[in-house]
């Protein structure tokens, strides 16, 4: 082998290992992303969209879907889930469940801050 296959031999080295370097970086960028993703709507399928609120001097269950008056659809407070419809009687109907079973609420509530600090969001 003389020099200047030598030569021809690094830069092809060089040049593989380049390319193998930025598949992988992509590759894990992308399944990062995925992760984060999934975690996204795992969070929003855990979220109780309910919260508790103190009004004078008692504690109530409210609900923290939100309606901005510009528009017609609704949206969490907490994990920014937005309905398009959402059914009051069925809203008052989980709020309801959650006043007379408050513990339902404060499990759920941990199983969505647990996967809050799972996804670094707290
Ligand atoms: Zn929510």
């Amino acid at each position: 082998m003389n020099f200047s296959e030598v030569l021809l031999l690094i830069i092809a080295i060089a040049i593989t290992v380049i390319a193998i370097k930025i598949t992988f970086t992509f590759d894990i960028n992308k399944y990062i992303e995925n992760k984060q993703e999934k975690l996204k709507s795992k969070i929003k399928n855990y979220c109780p969209h309910a919260k508790f609120v103190e009004i004078n001097w008692s504690i109530w269950i409210q609900s923290t879907f939100v309606s901005p008056s510009w528009t017609l659809s609704y949206y969490c407070d907490k994990c920014s889930l937005v309905r398009h419809v959402l059914d009051q009687s069925d809203e008052e109907r989980r709020l309801e469940l959650y006043m007379k079973n408050p513990d339902i609420l404060i499990k759920e509530e941990k199983k969505y801050v647990k996967l809050l600090k799972k996804g670094w969001f707290l």
